[in-house]
């Protein structure tokens, strides 16, 4: 393996890749493999990365890097965190979902939060004290998020809120959910808003089951459920009720994006496990990469990793300069998912019978990759919203 998969594709460093975004890349690389990838077995079978490592990840500056730091934060970019998401799946600890934490759940409450709320829960964030999940999906609402029916209803200066979520990331760790509600459900989508829930401080809110998916096993992700929750009223993200869809389509870009981060990471790391193992593998009295169905599926696999890494690399440069629209967003999730899981797939068929046993990297690689043209809004749902644009 490599000891940085980035130099399979030797590529030049982008421009937003610079010196600091380097050594934070090294930093997070370094405490993922020496930190995390030890106990990742462990933390696949407990089926959740254990809490002490948030803690650790807050001590080592890895959480909300691209928070101001009057909130705690590290004062970086988007290209602060690609660097993060990137070590994290070169090292292969996926499940990990500080992704999810740092670069989609804190950033609308820097965003769309009121000063005092920025100065409660960034600090805490930072430090892995509250642990983000963002709840929009439910039983009966994943890609049309305007049926959701998880309902806020004012009573003084409180909310009290019943439904139910599920598929939440950090589901069970997480002590400060963005909760996508109802406080209109008469005006449909203009009804709709964000309404933060700090689980230690409620009644009646309960974790459900930590759900039994075919990957990203480290991460918790998890049913949930308000039963009379109250919550007061400052809680909303926003000035007024009625912002949460507009918010949402505000944020969907970066989150987007970030599922191309890892799209782009684990094709580098799959292509540089590969290299590696076919240049060791003998059959027939050679090495499996001289066959030259080996150097030609290979040499299909780096052309395709390179065109995904130039494009993820022109999409981080225009989000950082506020020009990354809808669009190509969509473009960058479903391109880089869809790519991801076809060279991950590829790359295992070259392991032969030893791609698919599970200690194997990229048998992990294989499952975990699955998921990404999934969530985030499905692929098709991106091809809808390209669509829409012609
Ligand atoms: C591991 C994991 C983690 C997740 N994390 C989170 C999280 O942290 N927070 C959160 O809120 N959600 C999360 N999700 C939920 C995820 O975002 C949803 O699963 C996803 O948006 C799809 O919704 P659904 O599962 O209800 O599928 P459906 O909406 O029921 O879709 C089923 C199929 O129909 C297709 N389809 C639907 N509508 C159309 C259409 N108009 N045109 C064409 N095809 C269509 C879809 O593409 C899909 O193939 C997670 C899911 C998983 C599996």
């Amino acid at each position: 393996m490599a000891t940085n998969p980035t130099d399979v594709l030797g590529l030049p460093k982008p421009a937003w890749a610079g010196e600091d975004v380097g050594m934070l890349y090294d930093m997070a690389h370094r405490f993922m493999s020496e930190e995390i990838l030890p106990h990742y077995d462990a933390f696949e079978k407990n089926e959740m990365v254990d809490r002490s490592s948030w803690e650790k990840a807050g001590a080592a500056g890895l959480l909300c890097a691209s928070m101001p730091e009057e909130y705690g934060g590290s004062g970086g970019t988007f290209a602060h965190e690609s660097a993060i998401i990137e070590a994290i799946g070169h090292v292969g600890v996926d499940g990990f979902g500080i992704a999810l934490h740092n670069s989609i759940v804190a950033p609308y409450i820097l965003h769309y939060g009121s000063e005092e709320q920025k100065k409660k829960w960034l600090p805490k964030m930072a430090t892995g004290e509250l642990i983000g999940a963002i709840a929009m999906t439910e039983p009966g609402a994943g890609s049309d998020l305007q049926g959701v029916k998880t309902r806020a209803e004012k009573n003084g200066n409180q909310y009290r809120i019943n439904g139910s979520k599920t598929f939440i990331t950090n589901g069970q760790h997480a002590n400060l959910i963005i909760l996508v509600t109802k406080t209109d459900p008469a005006q449909g989508a203009k009804g709709t808003s964000l309404i933060v829930v700090e689980t230690d401080e409620v009644e009646g809110f309960e974790r459900g089951r930590n759900l039994d998916k075919i990957g990203l096993k480290a991460n918790d992700t998890s049913e949930l459920f308000f039963n009379d929750v109250r919550v007061p009223t400052s809680n909303l993200l926003g000035q007024e009720e009625g912002q949460g869809f507009v918010q949402l389509m505000q944020q969907l870009p970066q989150e987007r994006l970030q599922i191309g981060t890892g799209a782009i990471a684990m094709i580098e790391r799959a292509l540089a496990e590969t290299i590696d193992y076919v240049k060791e593998r003998k059959a027939f009295g050679k090495a499996i990469l001289d066959f030259q169905n080996t150097q030609f599926k290979l040499a299909e696999l780096k052309t395709e990793a390179t065109i995904g890494r130039v494009f993820y690399n022109d999409c981080v440069a225009r989000h950082i300069s506020g020009g990354l629209d809808p669009v190509t967003a969509s473009m960058a999730k479903y391109w880089l998912s869809d790519l991801q899981c076809k060279i991950v797939d590829e790359c295992l068929q070259l392991f032969g019978g030893y791609g698919y046993m599970n200690e194997y990297p990229i048998a992990r690689m294989f499952r975990d990759a699955r998921v990404q043209r999934i969530y985030g809004g499905t692929n098709e749902i991106m091809k809808l919203l390209i669509a829409r644009s012609l």
